[in-house]
């Protein structure tokens, strides 16, 4: 990743993809940063930072095709090849997620998944596959998988952690509520929907 520029623009980007996505579907050629701004919520000029960073995509007067810009942030943020992912953990949240399309427009999709449980290993869920923990190693070289969703208890998760570690795997999405430890050279990003919840109650009560 290019260090100079902030992950927040990156997280941008994705926005600005999923508006291009559905002016793709309705047919737009062309779209300016005024309206890239007006879907995305960001501003003008943040829109046209944001894409400067990464070299001049758009003509004035014109705005940005859509399609072209389209290719370049999907190249940008490594979607436009596809990505084998996987999960560990495959209860409520572990099934509702392999259930979710969205993985799959993005570029990534779920080859296999992991559980301990002997009653799920041996059974598809949304297709999936799920094996044991144990076949974490062959199974990631095999798909050529680098990047996994941990969807397990709090208590198991850096166990799984070590275990993905050791497995290859560069990049982890962790949804168990707690923090983690991985090599350096290993991303680890938790998402808690928990604390999105906390953050509007706070808003609510602060009027
Ligand atoms: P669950 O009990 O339904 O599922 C957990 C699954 O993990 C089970 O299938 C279990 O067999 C498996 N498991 C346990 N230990 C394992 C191990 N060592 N290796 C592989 N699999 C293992 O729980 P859930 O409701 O799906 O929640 C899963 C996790 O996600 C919890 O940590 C929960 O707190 C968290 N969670 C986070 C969010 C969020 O917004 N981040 C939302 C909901 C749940």
């Amino acid at each position: 990743m290019n260090p100079n520029i902030p992950p927040s623009t990156i997280r941008r980007l994705s926005t600005y993809l999923r508006m291009l996505d559905v002016e793709v579907a309705v047919g737009t050629a062309n779209i300016s940063s005024a309206r890239l701004s007006r879907l995305s919520g960001f501003s003008a000029p943040q829109v046209r930072r944001d894409l400067a960073y990464f070299g001049s995509f758009g003509k004035r007067g014109v705005g940005y095709s859509v399609g072209r810009l389209r290719e370049e942030l999907r190249a940008i943020l490594g979607t436009d090849q596809p990505r084998n992912i996987t999960m560990v953990g495959v209860g409520n949240l572990g099934r509702a997620l392999l259930a979710y399309k969205g993985f799959d427009r993005h570029g990534t999709r779920f080859t296999v998944a992991f559980d301990t449980d002997a009653r799920k290993i041996g059974s598809k869920v949304a297709g999936v596959p799920v094996k044991p923990l144990s076949d974490v190693e062959r199974l990631v070289e095999e798909h050529g998988i680098e990047l996994a969703l941990i969807t397990v208890p709090a208590a198991a998760a850096q166990d799984v952690v070590d275990s993905l570690v050791a497995a290859g795997i560069k990049a982890i999405l962790n949804f168990a509520p707690r923090s983690l430890t991985a090599p350096k050279d290993v991303k680890v990003t938790n998402v808690d929907l928990a604390v999105e919840v906390e953050y509007l109650s706070y808003s609510l009560a602060n009027g």
